[in-house]
């Protein structure tokens, strides 16, 4: 949709833009394509698609084949959404819903849909980091996530250690998926324009968690107080943890699993880190009971 007619369409509508809930269209078909593409659409599959907008991912979506159940936020949009997608209503239905509040197994069970599903969307950015964080921490069966993010988010998704970008969300992340960045979008590609460039990446789920771990709550307990004071020392930063051990039992736990405990958090692999965490369960000589808690990433 060209930003001539989008303007048209809202106006139509009486719908002033909203900043807060990030509502920057795109108005590149080429771009729209290449998300269909990367969401490699097969017969039968279900999408899950956050913020709809003006429909114009949805359709394309829905032509390639796909189920599409479409969460809006935005109430406003509705009546828009459903007289620009009235010929699709077999195939799509909106959803009115905070993405960061609706439970997507029951959401896909209330519509007889039990298998996994996948996420694509053109994220409103300020739910990125919650939004892909619950997917992962909550487990939903999603089979990958096609995300249109910032350019900056995008690239943390895909850090790794030593890097500046390599932070709790990237372990997170790379704990889970295997992030891939599909294709770079300038902001010349919405309207209105963000101010910043986007990246769309593409999250494949693994089959098992990347590391194997006794207790998956120590893990990111450990991941989130080594890089909660990411300047310290590895044994510093992780007495602050809240983990229950001060420093010179945190050195013991490094020296166990052979980490030397003056490196940085943000200089350990996701191996490392689950040696690390492992060792503490150990050491402690029970499991940590602590919840990983939403949010933090
Ligand atoms: N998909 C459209 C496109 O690509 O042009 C619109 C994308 S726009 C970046 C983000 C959309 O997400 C907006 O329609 C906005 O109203 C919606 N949104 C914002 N916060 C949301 C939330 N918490 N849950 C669901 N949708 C949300």
């Amino acid at each position: 949709m060209s930003p001539v007619k989008l303007r048209e369409v809202l106006t139509r509508y009486g719908i002033r833009l909203r900043k807060s809930l990030g509502q920057n269209f795109l108005i590149s078909g080429n771009v729209l394509d290449r998300i269909v593409a990367a969401a490699e659409i097969a017969p039968g599959d279900t999408i899950v698609e956050i913020g709809p907008g003006v429909g114009v991912l949805t359709r394309r979506l829905a032509l390639a084949g796909a189920r599409v159940i479409a969460l809006e936020l935005d109430t406003r949009l509705l009546p828009l959404l459903d007289e620009s997608l009235s010929d699709l209503s077999g195939t799509v239905e909106i959803v009115p819903g905070d993405a960061l509040e609706v439970d997507y197994r029951a959401l896909l069970a209330a519509r007889g849909l039990a298998g996994t599903f996948k996420v694509v969307a053109n994220l409103p950015y300020y739910i990125t980091s919650p939004f892909i964080a619950r997917l992962l921490e909550e487990r939903y069966p999603f089979e990958q996530a096609v995300v249109m993010v910032q350019k900056e988010v995008a690239e943390r998704l895909a850090a790794g250690p030593g890097t500046k970008a390599y932070g709790a969300l990237s372990v997170l992340v790379q704990y889970y998926t295997d992030p891939k960045i599909v294709l770079r979008v300038s902001r010349r590609n919405f309207f209105p324009p963000p101010e910043v460039d986007s990246t769309v990446v593409r999250l494949r789920r693994l089959e098992e968690p990347r590391v194997r771990v006794k207790s998956i709550p120590v893990f990111f307990a450990v991941v989130r107080g080594a890089f909660g004071q990411r300047r310290k020392m590895l044994s510093s930063a992780l007495e602050g943890s809240g983990l229950g051990l001060d420093k010179r039992s945190w050195i013991r736990v490094c020296e166990l699993v052979g980490i030397d405990p003056q490196r940085r958090g943000e200089t350990l692999t996701i191996g490392e880190f689950g040696l690390l965490a492992d060792a503490y369960t150990e050491y402690r000589g029970e499991t940590f009971s602590g919840e990983v808690k939403n949010g933090c990433f």
